[in-house]
C-alpha cells in the first residue's frame, strides 16, 4: 500500500506519528512467549512489530527432550501471552503452561487433529496393539492420546493456529486487531502459494521416491497431504531408544520396495538410520521436524527444507 503513496506523504505520516508522541509509527504493546521454534515464528508472523516475541526452545533444539530453566520460567511468568502446541507435545510445554500467570493458547485445542498414520513397515505390529489395553500413552510416545499434534506438517492445520493467534492478539490488544488481521491474511496467502509449489514438487517423483523412512513419528500430516506413505519409522517419539525389531523390519521393506533414500532429522541422532542406511544401501538426507535452524529460519522455509530434502 505504501507503494502507492507519494514520498511526501509517507513523511507527513511519519512526522503525524511523531506528533501523537509516539516515536515510531508502530509501537510494541505485547509480550508473548511460545514454546518451539515454529510456533515462535507464526506468532511474529502474525504479531508483527506489535509484538515481542521469546521463543523457549532455541533454534535446532528439540522441543521433546529440552530442559527448561529458572529463567525460562521467570520470562513465562511476566509474559502477556503464553503460545504452545498442547496436544501432549512434551512435557516441556506443560511446565511453561503451568508458570503462565496470564492466558496460555494451546494451538491444537480446536484444531481438528487426525490419528497418527499407519505405517506399513509396522503394519502387523499396528494391528496387534490396536486393541492392546496399554493405557493413555501406550501406542505412542507422546504422552498424548491418539491424535497426532505435529500440526505444522499440514499447511490447512498451520493456518488455523495463525488464526488462532490472531484472535488472541486481537483480544488482548484491540487497538492492533486490524494490523493483525491484515498480517494474517496476507501471510495465509503466502502459506496456500507455498502449499501449491510444494505439492506440484512432490507430485512427479516416482513411485519408489514416494516412502518416508524418518527417526520419528512426525510426517504424518505431510505424507497424507502430498500423496506419500510412511514406510516407517526408527522411534514413535524422540524419548525412545530405537528398537531392533523396528529397524529390523525397515531394512526388509527398504530391500522389498527398492527404495533408494532414507531421512534423518537433524535434532536427533542420526546413527540408527545411519545404521539402516548401511544394511540397505540407501542414501540418508537430513530432513526438519520439529525445529527452525539457521539454514532454514522461517516455517515457510522449513517446509520447502522438507520437500526440497525428499524431491531432489
Ligand atoms: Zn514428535
Amino acid at each position: 500500500m505504501t507503494t502507492r503513496l507519494g514520498t511526501a506523504a509517507v513523511i507527513a505520516i511519519a512526522l503525524l506519528a511523531l506528533a501523537c508522541g509516539g516515536g515510531h509509527a508502530t509501537t510494541t504493546t505485547l509480550s508473548v512467549v511460545t514454546s518451539t521454534t515454529i510456533v515462535e515464528d507464526l506468532v511474529k508472523q502474525v504479531g508483527g512489530d506489535r509484538v515481542s516475541v521469546t521463543g523457549i526452545v532455541p533454534l535446532r533444539a528439540d522441543v521433546h527432550t529440552y530442559r527448561i530453566t529458572p529463567s525460562d520460567i521467570d520470562q513465562t511468568l511476566e509474559a502477556d501471552l503464553l503460545v504452545i502446541v498442547g496436544g501432549g507435545l512434551s512435557a516441556i510445554e506443560g511446565f511453561l503452561a503451568d508458570g503462565a500467570e496470564g492466558p496460555v493458547l494451546e494451538l491444537t485445542h480446536d484444531m481438528d487433529l487426525g490419528p497418527f498414520p499407519e505405517a506399513l513397515a509396522h503394519a502387523d505390529e499396528d494391528a496387534h496393539d490396536e486393541h492392546d489395553d496399554e493405557g493413555e500413552d501406550g501406542h505412542h510416545g507422546h504422552d498424548h492420546g491418539e491424535f497426532d499434534p505435529h500440526f505444522w506438517m499440514d499447511i490447512d492445520l498451520a493456518i488455523h493456529a495463525v488464526e488462532a493467534i490472531r484472535d488472541e492478539l486481537a483480544r488482548l490488544d484491540p487497538d492492533g486487531a486490524d494490523y493483525y488481521r491484515e498480517r494474517t491474511g496476507a501471510y495465509v496467502a503466502e502459506l496456500r502459494e507455498v502449499d501449491a509449489e510444494i505439492r506440484e514438487q512432490l507430485a512427479g517423483l516416482p513411485g519408489e521416491r514416494r516412502y518416508l523412512v524418518t527417526f520419528h513419528d512426525a510426517f504424518g500430516y505431510f505424507a497424507d497431504r502430498y500423496g506419500l506413505t510412511i514406510l516407517g519409522f526408527v522411534v514413535e517419539s524422540p524419548e525412545e531408544q530405537p528398537s531392533a525389531s523396528a529397524i529390523t523390519e525397515l531394512v526388509e521393506s527398504i530391500a522389498e520396495l527398492g527404495i533408494r533414500f532414507i531421512f534423518s532429522e537433524p535434532q536427533f541422532s542420526a546413527r540408527a538410520i545411519e545404521q539402516i542406511a548401511a544394511d540397505t544401501d540407501t542414501t540418508v538426507r537430513a530432513i526438519p521436524s520439529v525445529a527452525l535452524a539457521e539454514e532454514y529460519p522461517t516455517y515457510v522455509e522449513f517446509l520447502r527444507a522438507i520437500a526440497n530434502g525428499i524431491a531432489e
